[in-house]
């Protein structure tokens, strides 16, 4: 599909994620004439700018993404781009970036299509979504609207912002983006686990005895406190890409390669997703903060923090579902700040086999997520000149070659919403479980009625407090990256 017309609205224009993310995308996507002559960008924000500055922000955020680029190209592609300063809770505003729409349309020929993307502090969207309906900027063709995280910050907020979006938009036309679901490995999951007999047979709680995911940051929350202190690592890493990554690992198989069939493999498996008690919230689940050493800040010490905050930058915890063919296999994650390294990876644990040949080790998948895309398997084999079993890796990494046409995320995932396509967007039926299940350990730890009281401090460059290596259902299991 090419040259889909559009007029799209990005509010918070100014901002981080649109300079970072979001102009280079759509200049890629431009350079592949998904979007050509048919469309324009209204920036908002609410500094007074005019469109040719906004043009300039755009082509020097072009260009700190793409080293070689196409100066003449560039200049068309920015002169689609026009500024609205806007002020959330200004009605006449809402009509300015309407009229200037509805001109704009006639101008580029958009046949009445519109996309509003809210680049902005979550606690605007419901705001915006309300005035969108209440000021009809809807336009007669193709409506959508893309909500970026977080979606909520409990269940109750999720669903009032979803109250909100719904008066506009049906939930076809609700792109609630998830970036780690634009990731080259994940989404490289369900195709690695349908298409291949030896992984497909063994996807199975016979044969698999646990998955780990660690999705592991050396950062801190750097310039972002303000914003983590509402947070904290569950709903910031865990509520949207955690139970994403599990959500993909343990559906089952879809009967068709469409959003509808996924989705609904998905929502099969997440009504069987079990909400953990109080009890085993205390066993399986630990919260903690960094530490401060005598060089660098603990988390208390970061700008914007209150220094007796109880926000966790470290969790962990367990997953189960009672359905599916890995119903009842324990799925441990973990998350945190200032730990050893950047690491996204997942293992897939397999349970020990009794053989002929004694004591085998641990054979385990692994798929490393970031920094570079790997698979690999580790196997056991004879030893060359002495008896026993040695164990070796089958790996599969991305070349340069291969890494260099992997698309950002946000590129992959502006194109989804450009063609219509939802399969990798948080549907909100999966959303209010994963929401359930965060208000059951949130409740646990933070509510009126709290039964783990404790914060835990971790030293830096490590993987986590150690008590996160006490979450395990079986003296046998421990953590394969460690
Ligand atoms: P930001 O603070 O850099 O930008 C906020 C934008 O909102 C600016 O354009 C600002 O002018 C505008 N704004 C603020 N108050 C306003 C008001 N009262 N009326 C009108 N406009 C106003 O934020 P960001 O980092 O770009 O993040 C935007 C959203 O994207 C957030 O929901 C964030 O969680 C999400 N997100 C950001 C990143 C990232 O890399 N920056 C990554 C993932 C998700």
């Amino acid at each position: 599909m090419k040259n889909i017309p559009v007029i799209m609205t990005i509010f918070g224009g100014s901002g981080d994620l649109a300079h970072r993310k979001l102009y280079p995308a759509l200049f890629n996507l431009y350079e592949q004439d998904l979007i050509k002559d048919n469309f324009a960008v209204i920036g908002t924000a609410r500094r007074p700018w005019s469109h040719d500055y906004l043009r300039e922000q755009v082509m020097d955020a072009v260009h700190e993404n793409n080293k070689e680029v196409d100066e003449n190209h560039l200049k068309q592609f920015a002169s689609h781009f026009y500024y609205q300063s806007h002020d959330v809770t200004n009605t006449e505003h809402y009509q300015a970036i309407k009229d200037l729409a509805n001109d704009l349309d006639s101008r580029y020929s958009a046949q009445g299509n519109r996309i509003f993307y809210m680049a902005m502090a979550p606690r605007f969207f419901g705001t915006i979504a309300t005035h969108i309906n209440d000021q009809k900027l809807i336009g007669s063709g193709f409506n959508r609207i893309v909500v970026e995280k977080p979606f909520g910050r409990d269940l109750a907020s999720a669903s009032e912002l979803n109250e909100e979006i719904k008066a506009s938009f049906n939930e076809n036309s609700v792109y609630r983006i998830d970036h780690y679901l634009g990731k080259e490995m994940i989404q490289n999951i369900l195709p690695m686990r349908l298409s291949n007999p030896l992984i497909k047979n063994i996807w199975s709680g016979e044969y698999i005895k646990n998955i780990q995911v660690t999705l592991a940051e050396n950062l801190g929350v750097e310039a972002r406190g303000g914003y983590y202190e509402t947070s904290g690592a569950l709903r910031d890493m865990v509520q949207n890409h955690i139970f994403q990554i599990i959500t993909l690992l343990a559906m089952g198989e879809p009967t068709a390669l469409t959003s509808e069939a996924i989705h609904a493999k998905k929502q099969e498996l997440l009504d069987s997703m079990v909400i953990p008690s109080a009890d085993e919230i205390k066993t399986a689940f630990v919260r903690a903060q960094y530490a401060g050493t005598d060089d660098t800040f603990g988390y208390l010490q970061e700008p914007n923090v209150a220094p007796d905050s109880k926000t966790e930058t470290f969790a962990a915890g367990k997953v189960k579902f009672t359905k599916g063919s890995l119903a009842n296999v324990p799925i441990y994650f973990r998350t945190g700040k200032k730990l050893r390294e950047k690491k996204n990876r997942i293992d897939i644990v397999l349970k020990h086999m009794n053989n002929l040949y004694g004591q085998a080790h641990s054979n385990n998948i692994t798929i490393i997520i970031d920094p570079k895309s790997e698979i690999y398997f580790t196997i056991n084999g004879k030893r060359i000149s002495e008896p026993g079993i040695r164990r070796e890796n089958l790996a599969y990494e991305f070349s340069d070659y291969e890494n260099s046409l992997v698309p950002d995320g946000y590129e992959r995932l502006l194109h989804d919403v450009f063609v219509g396509d939802q399969t990798n967007f948080t549907h909100w039926s999966e959303l209010a479980k994963f929401w359930e299940f965060i208000d059951a350990v949130e409740d646990a730890w933070q509510g009126e009625n709290k039964t783990i009281d404790k914060l835990i401090q971790y030293p830096q460059g490590k993987l986590g407090p150690k008590q996160a290596s006490e979450i395990f259902e079986t003296p046998t299991e421990r953590w394969i990256y460690e």
